[in-house]
């Protein structure tokens, strides 16, 4: 776990987190993780696994 306590927020994951991520983007993804809120925080591992899922899912996505 993170010194900090801020870690991903994806089910079962307990890494550091590293981004904040809007939570319709990591939704979109398919990524199992709390609904409502605004934000959700994703470790290194899982926001690569998001962008990779949202290339493929969001031919228009860019970020
Ligand atoms: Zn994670």
């Amino acid at each position: 776990m993170a010194e900090d306590g801020k870690t991903c927020d994806v089910e079962g994951c307990n890494e550091p987190a590293e981004r904040s991520i809007s939570n319709k983007k990591v939704e979109a993804s398919g990524l199992p993780v709390p609904g409502g809120k605004g934000n959700v925080r994703l470790c290194r591992a899982h926001y690569r696994e998001m962008k990779k899922r949202n290339k493929r899912n969001l031919p228009d996505y860019v970020g």
